[in-house]
């Protein structure tokens, strides 16, 4: 019976899971799907290690299951399905860690209580991480579950690079900048060391670009500084979400337009972004096919808040080697890649035009200075990584 790790990242309203078998000692991807949809109409596809469907439920609209009873059924279908594996362990995505975590740990009662803790920083992400753990620590209580913190990876971020510029007092209560998308980076970082170990070593501009997008500064494999700060919401424009805006805007909706904080809340996250500016869609592949220039003008803008926040983090390296694109847009779309570079012809990027076209791994022209690389993301595979890594850790305290 081989061994396996299942990474689970829970959602508001999708669960994604993987289930790795260890092979060799190494995570390999021998299935994983998508609960999508909870709390409109739930939807379950698991997928094999090729990619092919091998289990598919539905749920009727409205069926109002709860995260736990979800996880019931994929528990179920794991334990069916899963002959010859033995789960060892569940790694966790978990959006906050906060201050103190700057490493994946092993959840026990007091290290969720210290979590929960968190869930005012992230209160849209946080809540359902936790509630996936909790869900498996009551289905099966021995089971070692392993959390892995978007933020860890931005722990080496210097002091300056998370201060916000506001009464110490303040940060003293956790309200500076953290970074998120950090199991993306990580992997990233990872990733460029195997296939292109000079460039790992220089300064990179990796762009997580997908619904929810960021930009992170590496140098040497570490996180300089990164777009999102003290919430998902900082930084570049994304689907639904406004990004970084003058402060003063959300003090004028409240006092002129009377808007309460849930409104903005909802406004900033759900209502903003591709979706706001272009009023069609926060979907790239959308936006691209529509030929009303709003959606030309919600392109440009993401483009141009891409381009200006590059610009910065490059300012904060002190130059660049090399630029990794990762996510739905960064993997697929070579439209926005080409807008992107263009606006960083500056730093004698040069893209190649046939090889964008192609998504083909590396992009830029062979005389460019700046090396431009695609690289698919894989957070499912860096908390099979993380949570094999803790496991082996606690085997051997001493080493
Ligand atoms: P993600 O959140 O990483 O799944 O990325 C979602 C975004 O990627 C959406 O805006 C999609 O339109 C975009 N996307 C995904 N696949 C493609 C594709 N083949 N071409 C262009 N955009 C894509």
């Amino acid at each position: 019976m081989s061994q396996a790790i299942i990474s689970l990242n829970s959602g508001s309203s999708s669960i994604k899971f993987g289930l790795f078998s260890l092979e060799g000692g190494v995570p390999v991807h021998a299935a994983g799907g998508k609960l999508e949809k909870i709390g409109i109409a739930p939807q379950l596809t698991i997928r094999d290690g090729e990619g092919s469907i091998i289990a598919e439920k539905e749920w009727p609209q409205g069926a109002s299951l709860t995260h736990q009873a979800l996880l019931d059924d994929l528990y179920d279908w794991a334990g069916s399905h899963l002959a010859g594996h033995e789960i060892i362990a569940v790694g966790h995505r978990v959006v906050h860690g906060g201050a103190d975590f700057a490493a994946p740990v092993r959840v026990d009662a007091a290290i969720l209580a210290r979590l929960e803790a968190l869930c005012p920083l992230a209160p849209l992400h946080q809540p359902h991480n936790l509630a996936a753990i909790r869900a498996i620590a009551a289905l099966s209580p021995d089971l070692p579950q392993i959390a892995c913190f978007d933020t860890a990876f931005h722990h080496a971020m210097e002091p300056v690079a998370t201060r916000l510029a506001l009464p110490r007092a303040m940060s003293d209560r956790g309200i500076r900048r953290y970074g998120f998308h950090g199991l993306s980076y990580d992997y990233i970082a990872r990733r460029l060391r195997e296939i292109d170990p000079e460039l790992a070593s220089g300064r990179v501009i990796a762009g997580h670009l997908g619904n929810g997008a960021s930009l992170c500064a590496i140098h040497a494999g570490r996180s300089v500084d990164t777009t999102m700060g003290f919430t998902a919401l900082d930084g570049l424009m994304m689907g639904t979400r406004s990004g970084a805006l003058d402060p003063g805007v959300v003090i004028h909706l409240m006092k002129q337009e009377g808007m309460s904080a849930d409104e903005i809340e909802t406004l900033l996250y759900r209502e903003s972004g591709l979706l706001g500016v272009s009023g069609i869609s926060s979907d790239m592949r959308t936006l691209h096919e529509s030929d009303d220039p709003r959606a030309a003008e919600a392109i440009a803008l993401f483009v141009w808040r891409a381009a200006r926040e590059a610009g910065a983090l490059i300012s904060a390296m002190g130059g660049i080697d090399g630029i990794v694109f990762t996510a739905g847009i960064g993997e697929n779309d070579p439209v926005i890649r080409a807008a992107i570079a263009a606006r960083l012809a500056w730093t004698g990027l040069e893209i190649d035009e046939a090889a964008n076209r192609a998504n083909a791994p590396l992009i830029s022209t062979p005389d460019s200075r700046v090396t431009a690389r695609v690289i698919p993301t894989d957070e499912e595979r860096m908390i099979a990584l993380h949570t094999l890594a803790t496991l082996q850790a606690e085997a051997t305290p001493w080493a």
